[in-house]
């Protein structure tokens, strides 16, 4: 089985690969090591044309609570990470390090995810913070457990929702604006019943369900689910989700600098969590 720092690869059956978010001291906080293990245990499922279905699921007791504000550049090794994308920039300093870094590691990759050749369902319980809502909506179906709360913050800190912005589409404009304005967390229930999350489950069972989910998907034709995924995701693509997306992510960018210039980092100080030591460099 492949291994990853940060990321367990498991097969649950020989059509089902469950790709876990491993670091559940740091409620899997996603940082740059995370994503491209991610990246990488994704490729590896779509590349085993043994694998029907992709999982993603998070190591107990939460899912996740989005982006690591603490992490930096380097992976655990010391090392830095290349630029995948090709898109350039990623090394500069200011506003075109930052733009190309954020679209890099936020916008593009979750976009490839989202676009993945395989159909994927997240297993969400717990909590589930910015860009952890990310990782979720980058997947086809949403499984939640009971307990799962849905919440993006990222207004408190100064900066107008996370960089992957499609929370008008999961949720409707109107009370897209209010998760946002409030930052509020939502129940599963209320994910489900505005029609964010497929199915709610007793926090027991939410992993046999997924698995069950996956296997009655997993019996069907592989190319007819790639077509199918291909014809619904290019439908919501005709309403203009990606460029809505590439508009929102440039007014991100300048809600980074403005802080910048008002507090001398790229998020409000104010709204950062004491857990968190320092601000995001990113
Ligand atoms: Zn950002």
């Amino acid at each position: 089985m492949p291994e990853f720092g940060t990321v367990r690869y498991e097969m649950p059956s020989p059509q089902v690969a469950r790709i876990v978010m491993n670091r559940p001291t740091a409620r899997n906080a996603q940082n740059l090591q995370m994503t491209y293990d991610l990246n990488a245990a994704f490729d590896i499922a779509v590349q085993d044309d043994a694998v029907k279905v992709i999982v993603l699921a998070g190591a107990d007791p939460h899912f996740s609570s989005g982006h690591d504000l603490r992490a930096g550049s380097k992976n655990e090794a010391g090392a830095d990470f290349p630029s995948i994308g090709g898109w350039g920039g990623f090394r500069e300093k200011g506003a075109h390090g930052r733009f190309a870094r954020e679209q890099e590691i936020y916008l593009q990759i979750t976009r490839r995810w989202r676009n993945l050749a395989k159909p994927t369902i997240a297993e969400v319980q717990g909590k589930c913070i910015a860009g952890g809502l990310m990782l979720a909506w980058a997947c086809d179906l949403i499984v939640a457990s009971d307990d799962a709360e849905f919440c993006d913050p990222v207004v408190t800190l100064g900066v107008c929702g996370v960089e992957w912005f499609v929370h008008p589409f999961e949720l409707g404009p109107r009370k897209a604006k209010e998760l946002l304005f409030t930052a509020d967390s939502w129940s599963a229930q209320e994910a489900h019943r505005l029609g964010m999350v497929n199915h709610v489950v007793p926090r027991t069972d939410l992993t046999r369900f997924v698995q069950d989910l996956a296997l009655r998907i997993a019996a069907k034709p592989a190319f007819a689910l790639k077509m199918t995924k291909e014809a619904v995701n290019r439908a919501v693509d005709a309403t203009g989700q990606q460029t809505a997306i590439d508009q929102a992510f440039a007014l991100h960018q300048l809600c980074h600098a403005h802080n910048l210039q008002q507090f001398g980092t790229i998020i409000d100080p104010a709204g950062i969590p004491a857990t968190v030591r320092k601000p995001a460099a990113e």
